[in-house]
């Protein structure tokens, strides 16, 4: 009982160490202290759905509006569901990568998304 870590969700000071991971127990705050995972981890923060949610690599999304692919006909249903999305770095908002069944790879606003 000599560490003093609080959790950072919830100021509890009943965080211990499992592994590489910090648990909290009060509000079940996982996190880790290593700086690299700490910046995925914030990058992965950057990334929201509509509703606010933080999305991350491998997690599956529905479209929540139709939306018109650029330089296409097709036409991504609302209410479609897109499994095992890929973050992604972009400057036009297009930060989500994936694979839609019967239209192929393309990428996705996070805005018009939400978690499954
Ligand atoms: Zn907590």
């Amino acid at each position: 009982m000599t560490d003093a870590t609080k959790c950072p969700t919830c100021n509890s000071e009943h965080a211990y160490q499992d592994r590489d991971l910090w648990v909290c127990p009060e509000c079940g705050h996982e996190w880790s202290t290593s700086t690299e995972a700490a910046s995925e981890a914030a990058q992965e923060a950057g990334v929201r759905d509509a509703n606010g949610n933080a999305l991350a690599d491998g997690d599956s999304v529905i479209v929540i509006k139709d939306l018109k692919i650029k330089g296409s006909s097709s036409v991504v249903k609302g209410g479609t569901k897109v499994r095992n999305i890929r973050l992604q770095d972009a400057t036009d908002g297009h930060n989500i990568a994936c694979k839609i069944d019967g239209i192929g790879a393309m990428n996705l606003k996070s805005e018009f998304v939400r978690k499954a």
